[in-house]
């Protein structure tokens, strides 16, 4: 009898994560559950300046999905489209929060349609106790000492605290 070998589904995530919310942390859990594996790739994102260095977010990333199996953590400086193909993932994952993260979304999965057509945008519509929150926000919010702990990771949070007022992270 011919064996038919299933081919893997592989997604990756991509974002700048700076830093990894509980609204990411959602979106990766639900999205783990889809697919055998989920890379959840940091950007480096040239038209942001960042808190974080690639690395770091990277890390605390690393952190934050440590219990989830077919989760693995990588960054990348490539087009995603390129990207995908060297891991060879068909899907890619993005949040939607509102109309306009609908708006700029369309336009940057429509663009990597164009790019490569094999690549296939998948959007997963926030949970609505995190649909007010980003990454923006948490560090504003962590600037004026304000309190996140809802928001983000333990680790992350003290990885804030450390960043912007020089505390010790440990
Ligand atoms: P980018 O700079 O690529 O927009 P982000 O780190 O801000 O990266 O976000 C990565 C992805 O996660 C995007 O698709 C974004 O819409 C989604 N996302 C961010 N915050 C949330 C949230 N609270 N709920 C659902 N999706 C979110």
């Amino acid at each position: 009898m011919e064996t038919v070998e299933k081919k893997e589904r592989i997604a990756v995530y991509p974002g700048s994560f700076d830093p990894v919310t509980l609204g990411h942390m959602d979106i990766i859990h639900r999205a783990a559950k889809q697919y055998d594996r989920l890379i959840v790739a940091v950007l480096n994102n040239t038209s942001k300046s960042p808190l974080f260095t690639i690395e770091e977010r990277a890390d605390l990333l690393r952190q934050a999905t440590a219990d989830i199996p077919n989760v693995e953590v990588d960054v990348f400086r490539d087009l995603l489209v390129n990207y995908m193909d060297q891991k060879q993932a068909q899907v890619a994952v993005r949040g939607v929060r509102s109309v306009t993260d609908f708006e700029y979304e369309l336009q940057i999965a429509t663009t990597n349609r164009k790019l490569n057509e094999n690549v296939e945008t998948i959007f997963m519509m926030t949970n609505p106790l995190y649909s007010y929150l980003s990454s923006s926000v948490v560090k504003e919010i962590a600037r004026f000492d304000g309190d996140v702990s809802e928001l983000v990771t333990p680790e992350v949070r003290l990885a804030l605290k450390a960043k912007l007022h020089g505390e010790s992270s440990q």
